[in-house]
């Protein structure tokens, strides 16, 4: 259970305020000590689960400063949902009740551009590019609109996964929203 239930709201502003300090490089380094792995021992009460690509310019805990026991982070290819993803994320909302999913897509993601690019993909790649694909239709023109339509579209897919979900976002406990890192500013922007 979480010590002191936080909002989605205060989670998000949180997080905002985190991308803001990494942006302007004023970082605080939060939660990142001998006494925060100690505080620890007793379990973990993140405050949000970030879904986003394994893509090393995109580190959650960088990009939002924060520190351990901060962020519930899946990383993977095309931040793309699979079974065990989706398993992995019910576990924080579920049973750590972490009130904030973002969905984290970003710019100049290979995994995407590859799943634009079609043609032929070795070993195992072909199961990223396949579950890439249902995002990548009737495309807009706004920059990087594959990349924000796949973090739309994982995010709605998690919204639509169980009925659980259907009912903490029901009463507000629970939030889910897609999101976009840009590289060139560094900003998160939110998605609508
Ligand atoms: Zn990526």
């Amino acid at each position: 259970m979480r010590e002191t239930a936080m909002t989605w709201q205060g989670a998000l502003e949180k997080l905002k305020a985190g991308n803001r300090r990494y942006i302007e490089s004023r970082f605080k380094h939060p939660n990142k000590s001998v006494e925060r792995r100690e505080e620890l021992l007793d379990g973990q009460n993140p405050f949000a689960v970030v879904l986003g690509c394994s893509d090393s310019r995109v580190p959650p805990e960088i990009l939002f400063d924060r520190g351990q026991g901060d962020l519930f982070v899946i990383r993977v290819a095309g931040n793309v949902l699979d079974d065990i993803v989706l398993g992995s994320v019910e576990y924080a909302a579920l049973h750590l009740d972490t009130p904030l999913v973002i969905v984290l897509g970003h710019s100049q993601c290979g995994a995407v551009a590859a799943a634009c690019a079609g043609g032929e993909l070795e070993g195992h790649l072909p199961f990223i590019a396949e579950a890439l694909q249902p995002a990548l239709v009737d495309l807009g023109d706004e920059p990087h609109a594959a990349e924000r339509s796949n973090a739309r579209y994982v995010a709605a897919q998690l919204e639509s996964s169980g009925k659980r979900f259907a009912e903490l976002a029901t009463v507000g406990n629970l939030k889910i929203l897609p999101a976009f890192f840009d590289l060139e500013t560094g900003l998160v922007e939110l998605l609508d």
